[in-house]
């Protein structure tokens, strides 16, 4: 009879989970966890919380989701909260687990437990986060193109997209004491009040993902218009809104990729259909420019290691992070972060842009407040997107925006700026 631990961490999901089917494959059981880390919920350098209200409650929505699954599938969730790489070696002599399977992580601090993990137990990666499979590349990740088009070309040339991988049947597990998945205040932070204006009332977990995708594809046909609305400001579908829940890994990029070839063929392929995939393979780039260059992602120069003579002023910082710039596109897109947790694509380009351009501030400021806020945020898409917009990224061109341009392009008729300058709804 072979144990194995499974440890959860960015891939809260039983569907398209190789670490799991392998771990469940190659063991007699498998005992599933998932540990709050502590790290993780502490202060920054800054002083801001890692994990600030908004993203937490959705985490432990999808804990709360996962466990339902699990338990369907005969097992559970055995959460606990502290340092993994502590709690796991002692948790394996515990259940005498042969070995620990866990998805790959490709940052800095994440590298780091690996490494102190494997240093005590055994532990068996897999690669579930991308949409291709780093061994698919027809280049090894220290030759990645430094430019995302050569990237992606080669990635849909030389690259399949793996089929899925499907949801195990039955998980066999050795007997354990699950217990709930803590509430937010029982973790020491006060509930997140939703905000009426907010585009979506998000919901984490792999089932409330499974119905966005049903519904941004099938229900409304949305993802046919995709191209043409992507831009935009207001409301729940001018653009997918997958990203929290792949983030979390409540859903895999395959699966998203996979659902949009059923929907060209079922029911029309354009550019729309084309740009979501165009999209993901944006969010595999920062994953690989991350494998590729480690540290340097969250260094003020950069993967360019650039000279940046921007300054770190916490009161100027908070006239952005509190919405008080006197610029109103870029007040409106920081409200709307503060007060739901999310902000379109379209805002934290010009909001980023202004932050390192106009304000003249260390990009790392804006890049870990987005971390404490964003109920998305992916590590990789969060500090790839920052450096680019700094310049100090893969694209070392300053992308400056003029915001009042683009208030005027994408906001024309202010509704967006009064929805959260003035809370006005109905305009
Ligand atoms: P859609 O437009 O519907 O796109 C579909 C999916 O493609 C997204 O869910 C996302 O997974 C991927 N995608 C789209 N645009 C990008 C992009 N520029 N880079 C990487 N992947 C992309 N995205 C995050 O998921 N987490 C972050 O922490 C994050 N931080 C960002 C910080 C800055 C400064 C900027 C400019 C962008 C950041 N993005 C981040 C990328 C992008 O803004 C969000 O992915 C997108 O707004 C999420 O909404 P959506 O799911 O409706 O996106």
């Amino acid at each position: 009879m072979t144990t194995a631990l499974f440890w959860f961490r960015n891939d809260l999901r039983l569907y398209d989970n190789p670490a799991l089917a392998k771990a469940i494959e190659e063991n007699d059981q498998v005992l599933p966890i998932y540990i709050l880390d502590d790290r993780y919920l502490k202060e920054d350098r800054w002083g801001f919380v890692r994990t600030a209200a908004f993203r937490l409650q959705f985490l432990l929505e999808s804990l709360n989701d996962l466990k339902a699954y699990l338990r369907e599938k005969g097992s559970d969730l055995l959460i606990l909260r502290g340092i993994p790489e502590q709690i796991l070696p002692q948790l394996a002599e515990a259940y005498q687990a042969k070995a620990i399977y866990a998805s790959k992580e490709y940052t800095y601090e994440e590298l780091k437990i690996e490494a102190a993990l494997s240093a005590k137990v055994e532990v068996r990666f897999s690669h579930g986060a991308t949409l291709y499979h780093p061994d698919d590349l027809s280049f090894a990740i220290q030759q990645l193109p430094d430019v995302f088009t050569q990237f992606r070309k080669r990635a849909e040339k030389y690259a399949a997209v793996r089929p899925l991988v499907a949801t195990p049947d039955q998980i066999k597990s050795p007997d354990f004491s699950p217990k709930p998945v803590p509430t937010i205040l029982e973790l020491g932070f006060e509930p997140p009040v939703m905000d009426k204006r907010q585009v979506l009332p998000f919901k984490g977990g792999a089932m409330a993902a499974e119905a966005r995708l049903e519904h941004y594809f099938w229900e409304t046909d949305a993802v046919a218009s995709y191209k043409e609305t992507r831009n935009g400001l207001v409301g729940a579908d001018y653009s997918t809104k997958f990203s929290p829940w792949l983030a979390n890994g409540c859903i895999s990029p395959r699966t998203i990729f996979h659902e949009v070839d059923a929907y060209e063929a079922e029911v029309k392929a354009n550019s729309s259909t084309y740009w979501v995939k165009f999209e993901l393979i944006w969010r595999d780039y920062f994953k690989f420019v991350a494998m590729k260059f480690g540290r340097n992602i969250f260094l003020k120069g950069g993967i360019q290691d650039k000279k940046v003579g921007s300054w770190q002023n916490m009161k100027v910082f908070e006239k952005w992070a509190s919405g008080n710039t006197g610029d109103d596109f870029v007040d409106a897109n920081m409200r709307e972060l503060r007060e739901t947790g999310f902000m379109s694509n379209r805002g934290r380009q010009n909001v980023a842009s202004y932050l390192v351009h106009k304000m003249n501030l260390d990009w790392r400021m804006g890049a870990a407040w987005f971390e404490s806020l964003l109920i998305d945020y992916d590590v990789t898409s969060n500090y790839g997107n920052w450096m680019y917009t700094a310049g100090v990224g893969n694209d070392p061109r300053d992308r400056v925006f003029n915001t009042q341009k683009q208030a005027g392009m994408y906001d024309g008729d202010g509704r967006y700026r009064n929805l959260w300058l003035r809370g006005k709804m109905n305009e």
